[in-house]
């Protein structure tokens, strides 16, 4: 579902953030993407959703190559994508139903479908009677299940974290990776990128190191491979 062939990016100063990078993740992977501060990552990521271009190479997801996608059809480009990050990113002025229903809303989903479907995606992170409370009354492990939920709330093919579990406490953190296990079990994409030894070393997924921007290895239940 994702290729990249042949990807650099190198950024305006001549820095080599990505050199000759080919990945190939099929449908219903579930990926850690991990590397030292530097390598590369947030790159990676950043080509995954359109925000930069690369300097060479081309990346196909489901089928486009997305490097020559129009500008019009960026916007249902990223529809396809549920993002997640480290610090949540919820709108503070906005309950967890609404936070939500925004993510619809904008998508142009009808509001017949959007009562139909919050509380199922409330349900499915297990928050149902949360739905009237602000982020700021949630705790963090609270706060990332209703970000997971709008990730999740136009029915991505992929999902992509970015330290999800970066600002929680270990039983936080993996009550987040038992959701995401559940999520990609019923067949979406995880592409997640993590310094969490720990999670990656038990979840015993595929792991993808970069280093100065090369992937150095590549293995199907593999393990994190740095000390911090
Ligand atoms: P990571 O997420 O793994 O820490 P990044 O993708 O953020 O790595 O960065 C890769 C390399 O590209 C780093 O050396 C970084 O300094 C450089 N870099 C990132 N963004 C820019 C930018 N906008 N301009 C110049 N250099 C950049
Ligand atoms: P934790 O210590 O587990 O991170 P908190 O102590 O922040 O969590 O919150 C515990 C519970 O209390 C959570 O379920 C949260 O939703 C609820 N809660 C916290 N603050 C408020 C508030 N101001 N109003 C309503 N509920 C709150």
């Amino acid at each position: 579902m994702i290729e990249f062939k042949n990807i650099s990016k190198v950024y305006g100063n001549n820095h080599i953030a990505l050199s000759n990078i080919n990945l190939n993740i099929k449908k219903g992977e579930f990926v850690f993407l991990v590397g030292p501060s530097g390598a590369g990552k947030t790159t990676f990521i950043k080509l995954l959703l359109k925000e930069i271009e690369p300097t060479n190479g081309e990346i196909i997801v489901n089928g486009t190559n997305i490097t020559q996608l129009k500008r019009k059809k960026i916007p249902y480009y990223r529809r396809n994508i549920g993002v997640v990050f480290q610090d949540f990113r919820l709108l503070s002025d906005k309950t967890v139903y609404e936070n939500i229903a925004f993510a619809m809303e904008i998508a142009d989903v009808s509001s017949k479908d959007i009562k139909r479907r919050v509380p199922q995606l409330l349900a499915l992170v297990g928050l149902i009677n949360k739905e009237k409370l602000y982020p700021h009354q949630l705790s963090g492990g609270e706060q990332q299940r209703v970000a997971i939920a709008r990730a999740l709330a136009n029915n991505p093919s992929l999902i992509i974290c970015d330290e999800p579990t970066g600002n929680l406490d270990p039983d936080n953190s993996w009550a987040i990776m038992e959701l995401l296990n559940e999520i990609n079990k019923s067949g979406t994409t995880i592409v997640m990128v993590t310094h969490a030894k720990d999670i990656v070393d038990r979840m015993k997924k595929r792991v993808i190191a970069l280093e100065k921007g090369v992937i150095i290895r590549d293995e199907q239940r593999g393990v994190y491979g740095y000390e911090d």
